[in-house]
């Protein structure tokens, strides 16, 4: 158990555990979670920890605070887990995976595993009275909880308050795993009393019986407000610090793994003494949020959506390791496994590409045919039987595709990118003075000194900042991003 962070002239230098053993470290990542002055809600009942089952620390956050850090508080929360032995089954309608799962890995061709079924019931107009009965007994709503919530995921008390008109909420009940019996109720997230729980559950068809493994609850926990990060996720306080997860105010799986991943790759560049590694908004999502994260920090629980980016078109799924394998590549951080099946992949796409760009069929090139509505590679593969012999596979087929169908929109936005992104690279030194710049506006020195940004692309998205501001900065900054004498004067 992690107590307390050594740092010694600005520079992390390692932790003290419980116990009063030191470990000495170059840098450091800090992935607390939910952890951190953390205080479960059950109805009235308040517990101290960050998951059921597990204690809290409170102590990171008084070494955090020493060394100057501003912490917050959110709460998020979690449903009941029923015993699936106790469950009708029978009364519930089924939701059977996908027949053909998509793997998300490149490096899997295919899933095996034998799916299992999930189940949908719905809560309803008993539920919504009992729970509006109960209100006060809610720490959300009886004062005992404050702070912000996830609105995409909100409680069942939530959404029977925000969403009055509904008649019911659908319920999805989903097995916690191959081993277990237990059953999560996604939908119902609460932290209503005990009592309250068993009679919402029981009146909901199929659980009429259900037994509760484990009653649903809120946690309040301590965050560090992200803009105190650069986006390399180190600490702008203290070098060779790193906070990444829920921490930083996000919530969610992927988001908490993806900054686990961009703090750890630069933590491991700086200890290195090599460059730091940024992905930039067009690259990837997790360019996205964590530009998102340290330019405009988070007011409620951070979720990365598609509609967040705006340059979705390019940040596809099918299209993720050829955006992002050669930058693995460059860092060294591929195995070679992977290099070996992107390089195959990214032949078999241009083998392809440049087969279709060449062949015609009634005039047309058969790239042409495949941007129709109407057209797919089997439909080719009927026009030009050759097509078939190329020996794509179907991962590649899908690429080919896309990129057929997309590419006029594609290049547009390709030219927009382009377009921005040389006055949006322009660096800004990390000493900038805001304030020596006559012209700026108070409320934007006050802001571009407090977040910092990187580069001008980072100061346009600070909240605020409007583009008289940046034309007054780009007029100070070269393209080398040193402060331009000619131009202050
Ligand atoms: C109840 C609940 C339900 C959720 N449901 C979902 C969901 O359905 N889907 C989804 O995408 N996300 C969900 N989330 C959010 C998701 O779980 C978190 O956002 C994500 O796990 C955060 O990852 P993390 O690595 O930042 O922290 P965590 O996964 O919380 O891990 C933090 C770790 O740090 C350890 N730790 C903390 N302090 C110390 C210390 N001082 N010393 C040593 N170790 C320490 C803890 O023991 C813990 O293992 C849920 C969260 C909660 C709390």
């Amino acid at each position: 158990m992690v107590e307390d962070i050594l740092v010694e002239d600005g520079r992390v230098t390692g932790i003290r555990v419980r116990g009063d053993a030191i470990y000495r470290c170059a840098a450091l990542i800090l992935t607390t979670g939910t952890f951190l002055q953390a205080i479960m809600h059950t109805g009235e009942a308040k517990t101290q920890g960050g998951r059921a089952g597990e204690g809290t620390t409170g102590t990171v956050s008084d070494a955090l605070n020493r060394l100057g850090f501003e912490l917050a508080r959110f709460k998020t929360g979690t449903p009941a887990r029923l015993n699936g032995r106790t469950i009708d089954f029978n009364q519930l309608q089924r939701q059977p995976g996908d027949a053909d799962p998509q793997p998300f890995s490149f490096m899997t061709d295919r899933i095996e595993q034998e799916q299992m079924e999930c189940f949908l019931t719905d809560t309803n107009q008993h539920v919504h009275d009992l729970i509006r009965a109960n209100l006060h007994r809610a720490p959300m709503y009886s004062g005992q909880i404050n702070s912000t919530g996830p609105r995409y995921c909100p409680s069942i008390e939530d959404k029977v308050v925000r969403f009055s008109d509904k008649a019911s909420h659908q319920i999805f009940l989903e097995p916690e795993g191959r081993r277990t019996h237990e059953i999560y109720c996604n939908g119902i997230s609460t932290s209503l009393p005990r009592d309250v729980q068993d009679e919402m559950i029981h009146s909901i068809a199929g659980l009429e019986k259900a037994e509760i493994m484990r009653y649903g609850y809120a946690v309040e926990y301590d965050f560090a407000p992200p803009t105190q990060l650069s986006p390399t996720l180190e600490t702008k306080k203290v070098a060779g610090l790193y906070f990444a997860g829920q921490i930083n105010g996000t919530t969610g799986y992927e988001e908490a793994a993806g900054q686990g991943l961009i703090a750890g790759i630069n933590a491991a560049l700086k200890v290195d003494n090599r460059p730091e590694f940024i992905l930039d908004r067009n690259q990837g999502y997790l360019g996205v949020l964590i530009d998102d994260l340290v330019t405009k920090g988070v007011d409620e629980p951070y979720r990365m959506f598609t509609s967040r980016a705006e340059y979705r078109l390019i940040l596809r799924q099918d299209n993720a390791d050829r955006r992002l394998t050669p930058l693995a590549i460059q860092l060294g951080i591929a195995s070679a496994e992977r290099i070996q099946r992107f390089e195959e992949s990214v032949a078999q796409i241009e083998r392809g590409q440049s087969y279709i760009k060449t062949t015609r069929y009634h005039g047309q090139t058969l790239e042409d045919w495949l941007r129709r509505p109407d057209y797919d590679w089997v439909k080719l593969c009927e026009m030009v039987p050759d097509v078939a012999t190329l020996g794509l596979s179907e991962r590649v087929i899908e690429q080919i595709e896309i990129d057929a169908m997309y590419s006029g929109y594609l290049k547009k936005q390709e030219k927009e990118i382009a377009r921005y992104s040389k006055i949006h690279a322009v660096k800004i030194p990390s000493t900038f003075d805001y304030h020596a710049l006559p012209q700026l506006r108070n409320e934007a020195k006050d802001k571009l000194s407090r977040i910092r940004p990187v580069t001008v692309g980072q100061a346009e998205r600070v909240s605020g900042i409007t583009p008289a501001d940046l034309t007054v900065l780009l007029m100070y900054l070269d393209k080398a991003g040193k402060p331009s004498p000619e131009s202050a004067t």
